[in-house]
């Protein structure tokens, strides 16, 4: 039982976990002064798998994360939109100093 549960992983938080360095880029293009440290980037993590629902899967040792498992979750665009919206809520309101 502890095995299988080892390797059950959230497609979503795989995705975000890809997509997002990607997407912070670009948006710090047009918005300079936007921190990136990793207190935000966790919160820009955790804000927006709190928005995504879920997509559990047991997964083999080894599978490759591919576009197909994008599409299960909603599509890139999707994604995209929403760590836009939530990196501008952390950088508006940062919880540090
Ligand atoms: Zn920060």
């Amino acid at each position: 039982m502890s095995r299988i549960y080892k390797k059950m992983i959230n497609y979503t938080e795989e995705a975000v976990r890809r997509i997002m360095p990607g997407v912070l880029k670009e948006y710090l293009k047009s918005n300079p002064g936007t921190c990136t440290c990793s207190i935000c980037q966790d919160d820009i993590l955790a804000l927006t798998l709190n928005e995504l629902p879920p997509h559990y899967a047991a997964s083999l040792a080894g599978e490759i994360f591919t576009e197909v498992s994008l599409d299960l979750i909603g599509g890139k665009a999707q994604i995209i939109t929403v760590i836009t919206r939530t990196i501008k809520q952390v950088s508006e309101k940062p919880r540090h100093k």
